[in-house]
């Protein structure tokens, strides 16, 4: 079955007679028993919910994977897969992570005794293994300077190595990349973005093809309980419809945007992969930079991206403002740079707005 249409249909679970072509919420926190050591198969929503089950068969079904657990935001996600490694355990990390990421990283998880290390290239993934090394956790495209590394060529590495490979699979969603079918263990997401789709909730998934590593995931999922309500589970299964569409669109947008920069001298550089609805660029000054979060008005100046709705961030203030200043430079993320998630908006309006806010510029 093609893409678009698993995105329609979902998995093909049904929990009621009625003939309901949308899933029910179900909106229950327990469930009876029919008999004492008897189950509906259903016992406690923390554990597991018909609604938020429903959108894990269907992102298990999207990624190529077999199991899936779907969380209250996409570091919830995180924050359970971190479980899964003890002190003294070492990671090797992309080195242009999500902000949350390295924040959580470098926060919490190495308070815990887990050890990182961040490369950039294949080469340098290779050598930062080491025999206590347990997972490498790939963004690619990395955000925010959407630089992409091969993942099946990463696979080869940690299959090799009997390592963990985790690929955070947000930015470019199951309709551009499936990593489970590249030879990843595990798909991480933040549903907030593309997959919801609409900036309207928070929700993060995982998903993994191994029976073995579901059921460590599930274990820690239950245990630690920041699992996804049966609303939001909801609005992410119908975000999920569209999802095709949507990139496909986006993605055209994108394409004409990036050509647009291009052409612009107030914009010294644009960062795309080729693919999807997200543009990194970088302007002459931060007078330039700030006069076009200021001006711009289809477009908003917010954080996140994914959604419907066009938003242009800055990375250095918002997404990565937890990064050292040092490390931020490093990685190109200055004052000068811009980000924009390109929405459903007109690609005229879009281009426009981007015209008044440039050409406002004294
Ligand atoms: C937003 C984001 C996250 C974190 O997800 P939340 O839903 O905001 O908790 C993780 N990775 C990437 C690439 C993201 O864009």
């Amino acid at each position: 079955m093609d893409i678009q249409t698993i995105c329609v249909h979902g998995c093909d679970k049904h929990y009621d007679t009625t003939g309901a072509v949308a899933v029910p919420i179900f909106a229950s926190a327990t469930f009876a028993h029919p008999g004492v050591g008897q189950s509906t198969g259903f016992d406690y929503s923390r554990s597991l919910n018909p609604t938020r089950e429903y959108l894990e068969h269907t992102i298990a079904k999207l990624e190529g994977g077999n199991h899936a657990l779907a969380f209250s935001s996409g570091m919830a996600a995180t924050t359970v897969l971190m479980e899964l490694f003890e002190p003294g355990n070492h990671i090797v990390a992309s080195d242009d992570l999500y902000g949350g990421t390295y924040r959580l990283f470098s926060n919490i998880s190495q308070k815990n005794g887990i050890k990182f290390s961040y490369a950039d290239s294949l080469e340098g993934i290779k050598s930062a293994i080491t025999p206590s090394t347990k997972a490498v956790f790939l963004e690619t495209p990395t955000n925010p300077m959407m630089r992409t590394t091969d993942i099946a060529e990463v696979a080869k590495i940690t299959q090799e190595r009997g390592v963990l490979l985790i690929v955070d699979n947000t930015f470019l969603t199951p309709y551009f990349q499936r990593p489970l079918t590249m030879g990843a263990d595990i798909v991480l997401h933040s549903g907030t973005k593309y997959l919801g789709g609409h900036n309207d909730t928070l929700a993060g998934l995982l998903v993994v093809k191994s029976d073995a590593l579901n059921e460590r995931l599930h274990f820690i999922a239950k245990t630690i309980g920041a699992c996804l309500s049966p609303f939001d589970s909801f609005l992410i299964i119908r975000g999920i419809k569209t999802l095709a569409i949507r990139m496909e669109r986006e993605q055209e947008t994108a394409k004409a945007l990036v050509q647009w920069l291009e052409g612009k001298n107030k914009v010294a550089k644009v960062y795309y992969c080729g693919m999807g609805g997200m543009i990194s660029f970088s302007v002459k000054d931060e007078q330039t930079a700030i006069k076009i979060l200021e001006k711009v008005k289809v477009i908003k100046y917010a954080e996140s991206l994914g959604g419907v709705e066009s938003l242009i961030t800055y990375p250095m203030l918002q997404t990565h403002a937890d990064m050292p200043e040092s490390e931020r430079n490093a990685r190109g993320i200055d004052s000068r740079l811009l980000r924009l998630s390109v929405g459903l908006e007109s690609v005229k309006d879009l281009i426009a707005d981007l015209e008044q806010a440039f050409g406002s510029l004294a």
